[in-house]
């Protein structure tokens, strides 16, 4: 058997051996000393000293910690091309460059500079389903650009359609909307699934409905920005519920800014919420809702939004959630005089989102989110032997929440295949993204010029108050020393 550090062709049956093996199935069985059996796309088994094919590339797992690929429910991948330019904005910020700024010239080519730096940036954290959360789909060409990138990279990917520059009832409804998708999607197979991403605005007309039909008709589900402060909120949930499209393929996304009756209706229905600590913490949509949503017994994925401003990688998607969560039950203790003294949200919880919860909300959970033979070899292996952090591994589950980078992501396979080994990505042209991004980013400059471009980056800081001191730093210097 080959241990070399070169990664395997493409087909070739891969052992993982003696790693600490989180299932994340049913029960969370978790395995020390463990191997996982990788045939063709599937996993042929887990459990101590497994029988692999002679021909099985072998990979050392000890000392780390195998686990499931990561799922990410709601990802603007496009807005990847602007990495880290909008770090200090707030949700008015983005919506201003996002919808009158950048949103109104940006190409195809930059759609697909994005997708395609996206994916890849997926493959690399180990997130092995990614949810497109497309909404710059202004034409049917940055449809196929989109697409396009997605397909260029060996992920599993759900392409959810939008397009911010319109309505839902007029792009869904169009002719050519309806033409991409039986040219692009019909037929699909289970590495690109199919979502229609929309927002319902509380309008009292309901003029969202006629996208919802389209989605009924197309049989696809639904994802949805809900409960964000300003922009949408209970009623569009109760025009939803009223209407009978609520149902337990709808995604709602952050589901932050909603009152309890909103969430009942969200429980009844079986739906779920993809929350994106990260964002909802400096974007403004509302407290990161998973210390609410828990106790409604409300499914919850976890999502990075975009990385226009924050990081793309799930690790941080569970710290900040474990940290929103518990920060908040303290909070609310306090104000009652009390102290929390045992957490409710525990790291296994968010270990099982990032997992199982991605799976489920997709309906994907039969196919992916566990490491069980039988499903599609979705795996990871996270083991650093040059990084101080990464022992001793006392609690795997904490220290993929707490202690784990996506530089410690050793390998990632999808559908059976290795796409990162050894800390390096295989087979893929991260150069053929940085060149695309690289164009996009002098387009934006050249188009909107220096001034739009700077302001755009850093827009002003409100006057910051500073209390007037009762203390005087001179009287306390000035005392005399004992
Ligand atoms: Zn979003």
């Amino acid at each position: 058997m080959s241990t070399d550090t070169s990664a395997p062709e493409p087909g070739r049956p891969v052992v993982l051996r003696r790693g600490k093996v989180l299932t994340m199935d049913d029960a969370h069985d978790m395995l020390d000393d463990a191997d996982v059996l990788v045939m063709d796309d599937r996993i042929a088994g887990v459990g101590p000293d497994l029988d692999a094919p002679a021909e099985a590339f072998e990979i050392d797992a000890s000392g780390g910690i195998v686990m499931p690929g990561m799922v990410d429910t709601h990802r603007h991948m496009w807005q990847t091309a602007l990495r880290g330019y909008g770090a200090d904005w707030t949700l008015a910020q983005y919506f201003t460059w996002f919808y009158l700024e950048w949103g109104k010239i940006f190409r195809p080519q930059d759609v697909h500079a994005g997708n395609l730096l996206s994916a890849i940036e997926s493959l690399d954290a180990g997130v092995t389903t990614t949810v497109d959360w497309s909404h710059g789909l202004q034409t049917i060409d940055h449809a196929d650009a989109a697409l396009d990138a997605l397909q260029a990279v060996p992920g599993r990917f759900v392409f959810a359609y939008g397009n911010l520059q319109q309505g839902p009832w007029e792009w869904a409804t169009s002719p050519d909307f309806r033409s991409f998708v039986e040219r692009r999607l019909d037929g699909r197979d289970d590495m690109l699934g199919f979502q229609m991403a929309f927002d319902v605005t509380g309008d009292p007309e309901f003029p969202e409905k006629a996208a919802f039909e389209v989605a009924r008709e197309l049989g696809v589900a639904v994802t949805t920005h809900a409960g964000v402060w300003g922009a949408t909120n209970d009623d569009g949930i109760r025009l939803m519920h009223e209407h009978g499209f609520m149902t337990p393929e709808n995604v709602y996304v952050h589901a932050a800014t909603l009152e309890e009756d909103s969430y009942y209706r969200i429980a009844a229905t079986g739906g779920s919420a993809s929350v994106s600590t990260e964002s909802e913490q400096s974007a403004g949509q509302g407290y990161p809702p998973t210390w609410r949503l828990r106790k409604h017994g409300i499914p919850v994925s976890l999502s990075m939004d975009t990385s226009t401003w924050w990081s793309c990688d799930l690790f941080s998607a569970m710290r900040s959630t474990l940290g929103a969560d518990r920060s908040r039950e303290h909070l609310e203790a306090h104000t009652r005089q009390g102290t929390v003294t045992h957490h409710h949200l525990r790291a296994e919880q968010v270990v099982d989102w990032a997992t199982r919860g991605g799976s489920k909300a997709l309906g994907l959970d039969s196919i992916v989110g566990s490491l069980e033979e039988g499903k599609k070899a979705d795996v990871v292996l996270i083991k650093n032997d040059d990084s101080p952090a990464m022992f001793p591994v006392l609690h795997p589950y904490g220290h993929v929440a707490f202690q784990t980078q996506r530089g410690d992501v050793h390998t990632v396979i999808v559908d059976g295949r290795v796409v990162k080994h050894a800390h390096r990505l295989v087979g893929l042209d991260l150069g053929a993204a940085r060149r695309a991004v690289e164009e996009t980013v002098e387009f934006a400059m050249r188009e909107l010029g220096d001034e739009e471009w700077i302001s755009g980056m850093h827009p002003e800081i409100p006057e910051t108050q500073v209390y007037e001191n009762p203390y005087q730093y001179t009287e306390y210097k000035g005392r005399e020393r004992a």
